[in-house]
C-alpha cells in the first residue's frame, strides 16, 4: 500500500508537479482540500518557520504526515527584501504589479551586479504535529532584477527576473523549462532524495 502525505497547500499544480516526481515509488501526495483544511496564517519573520507552520497545521488536522513549502524572491542590495513578505509586499491591496513597481522604485538608480536576486524555496517533512525532527530542503535560482517587465508565462516577480545564463527573464520559459531550474522544482528534487533515502531505511 503507498504512503499517503498530505501537501499544505491549495496550488493543484504544486500537487501534479510532486506527484509526477514520486511516480514509480510508494509515496502518494494527498491535498489539504480533500480534508476540507484551510490555509495556516503565516507570519513569522522566516520561510522555514512559516514552511512549518504550515505543515504542521495539515498534520494536525488531518492525522497524516505533511509536506508544505514557503517562496519568495530575495533582493541583496534590500538585505533580503522582500523575502517573506514577497506576496503582500505593496501593501494589504497588494498585487503582482504593484509589488513589482515597489520593487523596481526601490531600485531605481542601481545597474548590473547590484541588482543580484534570487528566488528561495524551503519545504519541510512532518512526519506528525510534533516532530522534533523535521526533514528541510531548500531550493534557489540566481537572478539580476531586470528594469522592464518582459515575458508572458509565469506569476509573481517572474517578468523581472532575469537569468543571466538564458539571456531571458523567467516569464519567457514556459512551465516545463521554468520547473527544470526553479527554486521549487530544486527544493523538490532535494525533498524527494531525502524521503526516498528514509523510506528505504525506514524511518519515515
Ligand atoms: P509561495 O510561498 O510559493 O506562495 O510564494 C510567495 C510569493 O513569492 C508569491 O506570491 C510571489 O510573489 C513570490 N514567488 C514565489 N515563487 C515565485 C515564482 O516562481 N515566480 C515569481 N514569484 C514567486
Amino acid at each position: 500500500m503507498k504512503k499517503r502525505i498530505v501537501l499544505a497547500s491549495g496550488n493543484p499544480g504544486k500537487i501534479d508537479e510532486i506527484n509526477r516526481m514520486l511516480a514509480g515509488t510508494s509515496i502518494e501526495i494527498v491535498a489539504q482540500s480533500e480534508f476540507g483544511i484551510d490555509s495556516a496564517i503565516e507570519d513569522k519573520p522566516t520561510f522555514i518557520e512559516n514552511a512549518l507552520i504550515k505543515a504542521r497545521h495539515a498534520t494536525k488536522y488531518c492525522g497524516l504526515p505533511a509536506i508544505a513549502d514557503d517562496s519568495g524572491l530575495e533582493v541583496d542590495i534590500l538585505g533580503g527584501e522582500p523575502g517573506v513578505i514577497s506576496s503582500r509586499y505593496s501593501g494589504p491591496d497588494a498585487n503582482d504589479e504593484k509589488n513589482i513597481r515597489k520593487l523596481l522604485g526601490n531600485l531605481e538608480g542601481l545597474d548590473g551586479r547590484d541588482r543580484s536576486c534570487r528566488f528561495r524555496c524551503t519545504m519541510v517533512y512532518l512526519r506528525h504535529e510534533f516532530d522534533p525532527s523535521p526533514v528541510i530542503a531548500q531550493g534557489t535560482l540566481d537572478g539580476i532584477v531586470h528594469h522592464t517587465t518582459q515575458g508572458t508565462f509565469g506569476f509573481g516577480y517572474d517578468p523581472i527576473v532575469w537569468l543571466e545564463d538564458r539571456q531571458c527573464t523567467l516569464a519567457d520559459l514556459p512551465p516545463e523549462e521554468k520547473n527544470k531550474i526553479s527554486h521549487r522544482g530544486n527544493a523538490l528534487r532535494n525533498l524527494v532524495g531525502k524521503l526516498m533515502h528514509l523510506v528505504e531505511t525506514d524511518v519515515t
